[in-house]
Parts: C-alpha cells; sequence; structure tokens
C-alpha cells in the first residue's frame, strides 16, 4: 500500500456477532492500514469485543465508533464476514459497495436482490486465487487454515483418550489415529495440528497433487486404490465426482475408516454442495468413542452422511460434531486475517481517491458480481 493518502473513501463494518460468529471483518491494525490508501473507517459500536478489540482500541487506531444508521448514511463500501441479509440490503443507500462472502456461486436470486438495490457487490468467493498479487485477499486460505487448526484441537478435546503415544507406570497409551478426508488449505492444517499433537496422521484427498503434500507434512496417505484424475477441476479445485466414482469412492472410505479413532472431514467443491464422503454405514463400522468432526457440515449436508451442525452421538457410540463455524472459535486471529483480506480488497478498488471499477482487470472482472448502473457509470469514468 502507498503512504498516507487524505482520506476519501469512507468503509464501515457492522456487529455481525451471533451465537455462531465472534469474528469482526474490521481490526484496529487494518484502520490504520486503510487510512495509508485515503480510506477512512466507519466501526459499529460493540462489534469487536467478541474478538476482543474494545470500542476504544477502534477510535484510538482513528476509527468513528457509531450507531449501525449512521454507517448506512455515511459509507460508500461496507465490509462484511458474511453478507447483509435482505432486511439490511433494502436499507443501503444505491450505490454503496458490498464486500463479503455474497453466495454468488449459489444464490442468484440475491446477487439479483444487490443490483435491484444498485449495490455494487464484491464478492470474496470469487478470488482467482492463484493470481499472486491477489493472495493477502484470500478470505478462503485465511479462514480455512484457522477452521483446520481448530478442527484438529476440537476433535482432541472431544476424543476420550490421548493423542500422542504415552508411557506411564500404569502402561503404555497408544497414540491415537487420525483420519483427514480432504487435505486441501483446511486439512494440511488439521493434519500439522494433529501430528503437533502427537497423533499418529492419515489423509486423504482426491487431488493426486495432494499426495506430496500430505506426506511433506509427516502424513500418511490413504491409498483407495481409485484413480480420479481424469477431468480434475479447474484451479487446482477438486472436480465434482459422477455418481459412479462416489460410490466407488464411499465404499472405499467407509471400508478403511474402520481403522481410526478421530476423523475430520473438509472436503468441499467450490459453489456445489459438499460431497458425501463417509456414509452412515461407515459412521456404524467406527469403535465406540471415535470421534468426527465433518467441518464441511452445513444445512444442505456434508461429508458425513446425517451429520448436522452441533454435536450428536450416534447409538453405536460414534461422536459426529458438524462444525462450520470453527474459524469463528479463533475470533481474533481469525478477525485479524479476515481483515486483513478485505481491506487489500477494499484498497484495491480504491483508485484516484475514489472507488472504481476498471472493465477488462482480471480482477474487477472476477469480483464485481452486480450489474448496478452505479457500477457501469463508475466504469466509465475509470476508463476515461
Ligand atoms: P476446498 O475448501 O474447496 O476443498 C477442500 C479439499 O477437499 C480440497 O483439497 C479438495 O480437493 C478436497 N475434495 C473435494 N472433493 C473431494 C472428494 N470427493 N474426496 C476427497 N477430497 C475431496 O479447497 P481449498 O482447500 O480452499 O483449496 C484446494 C486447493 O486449491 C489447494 O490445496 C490448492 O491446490 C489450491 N489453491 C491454490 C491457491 C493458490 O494458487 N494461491 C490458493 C488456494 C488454494
Amino acid at each position: 500500500m502507498a503512504e498516507t493518502q487524505t482520506a476519501t473513501v469512507t468503509f464501515g463494518v457492522f456487529d455481525e456477532t451471533s451465537q455462531h460468529e465472534s469474528r469482526v471483518a474490521l481490526t484496529p491494525d487494518i484502520v490504520n492500514r486503510l487510512r495509508k490508501v485515503g480510506v477512512s473507517c466507519l466501526i459499529e459500536k460493540g462489534a469487536g469485543i467478541a474478538a476482543h478489540y474494545t470500542d476504544d482500541d477502534y477510535a484510538k487506531a482513528g476509527a468513528e465508533v457509531l450507531d449501525a444508521d449512521t454507517i448506512v448514511a455515511r459509507a460508500d463500501a461496507l465490509g462484511f464476514i458474511g453478507r447483509p441479509d435482505r432486511a439490511l440490503v433494502e436499507r443501503l443507500r444505491p450505490g454503496t459497495w458490498v464486500i463479503g462472502m455474497l453466495g454468488s456461486f449459489t444464490d442468484g436470486d440475491y446477487i439479483d436482490a444487490l443490483s435491484a438495490a444498485g449495490l455494487i457487490g464484491v464478492a470474496m468467493e470469487r478470488l482467482p486465487r492463484q493470481l499472486s498479487s491477489a493472495q493477502s485477499m484470500d478470505e478462503m486460505t485465511s479462514q480455512n487454515s484457522v477452521m483446520g487448526y481448530k478442527a484438529a484441537l476440537v476433535a482432541a478435546d472431544a476424543y476420550g483418550s490421548f493423542f500422542p503415544m504415552m508411557t506411564t507406570a500404569a502402561g503404555t497409551i497408544r497414540p491415537a489415529k487420525v483420519l483427514i478426508l480432504g487435505a486441501g488449505i483446511a486439512g494440511l492444517q488439521a493434519i500439522g495440528t494433529a501430528r503437533r499433537l502427537g497423533a499418529v496422521v492419515t489423509a486423504y484427498d482426491v487431488r493426486p497433487a495432494s499426495r506430496d503434500e500430505v506426506e511433506s507434512l509427516g502424513a500418511k496417505f490413504l491409498d483407495l486404490g481409485l484413480d480420479f484424475s481424469a477431468g480434475q477441476g479447474e484451479g487446482g479445485y477438486a472436480r465434482a465426482l459422477n455418481a459412479e466414482e462416489q460410490v466407488a469412492q464411499q465404499t472405499a472410505v467407509d471400508e478403511k475408516a474402520a481403522g481410526f479413532d478421530v476423523i475430520i472431514t473438509t472436503a468441499k467443491v467450490p459453489g456445489r454442495k459438499p460431497p458425501v464422503l463417509l456414509t452412515a454405514r461407515g459412521v456404524e463400522g467406527l469403535k465406540r468413542g471415535s470421534v468426527i468432526v465433518d467441518c464441511a457440515a452445513s444445512e444442505l449436508g456434508g461429508n458425513v452422511e446425517g451429520s448436522t451442525i452441533g454435536t450428536s452421538v450416534t447409538d453405536g457410540g460414534v461422536t459426529i460434531i458438524g462444525a462450520p463455524y470453527l474459524s469463528s472459535q479463533v475470533p481474533n486471529t481469525a478477525s485479524n486475517l479476515l481483515a486483513r483480506n478485505v481491506a487489500d480488497v477494499l484498497a484495491h478498488f480504491v483508485r484516484d481517491g475514489r472507488l472504481a471499477i476498471k472493465a477488462g482487470e482480471e480482477l474487477d472482472d472476477a469480483l464485481i458480481v452486480t450489474a448496478a448502473a452505479a457500477a457501469a457509470d463508475q466504469t466509465a469514468d475509470a476508463t476515461k
């Protein structure tokens, strides 16, 4: 970012805390960082408390601490962890920029509502992650890293024995056998954390490239004897398996799962319902006392058949924790990373002291998902 400029763009963040949300999309350090690119910050009272930032911390950093209505009236751009609900969308001023996880891959109606309200939607989920200049903006990577770390801790906490091997006067305790399904950003962090706790870790991913990454962390790669490499998805992502491949995968995973004490699942395919990797049959085959943490759990289902958000225990004594909110359970670090991601996206659009879209620019084309008239005007201005 360039040296300090006079603030001409106003950026606002609301209090998004709820039962499942403790993060905040702006932190005091980022207030300072944004001032240097000509952005002044407004934050709703109490927004950072759950992430351990007081109103005073924000005021000292130079932000104005305000009520939500004043932020709506004054902000040129708003940053969200998730996205504004429909009621808030109705209240926002046309021309306001809305930066967040907008759900643009799955919820076209919502994007239409943003467009109809004249808002400029910047969809964090569309970030071209392979672009090196965009890496500091990659919220999926930052939050999935936190999630994977926490998933291993939650699993260790719920497990009724040790993760490490321990030799005691009363006997030797064998280390926990942990299986990680999905070895992307979250899975690799879960591997590292479970290994640091002393577990013996095995991992599996549908992407052939992940074998080296898994092994480089000292874990074993689970060989299912299946090859899904043909038709690997774009940008290094997994592709969705067809029905036949899915059944073959589930059968193999179900069989192998029985040998493990703890299973952590993180498998997703961008823009789609998470694939079921472990079926009810596989869960039934686990030993009493086994623990599953399903990070892909959602209202649409997760990686484990029958998993729901929250904790349940099967008749066979297997604890299943459906845990999509784990990054929020490390709220301070998760907020620091997320706030930096959002701020760098905002800063990208600050051009000549104002927010503007540059048509044909890779990041602009990827991130802007609304076709608001205001956006079109800005494009015209920006390309003059
Ligand atoms: P994600 O959250 O969408 O998926 C998590 C993991 O689940 C992925 O590794 C995926 O392969 C796996 N998965 C999906 N379907 C599966 C199935 N049926 N069985 C087993 N595993 C399955 O993705 P992510 O973790 O955010 O990122 C995935 C990959 O994207 C990374 O490992 C990396 O290769 C790439 N990436 C690249 C960059 C970059 O170039 N800067 C940045 C971020 C991610």
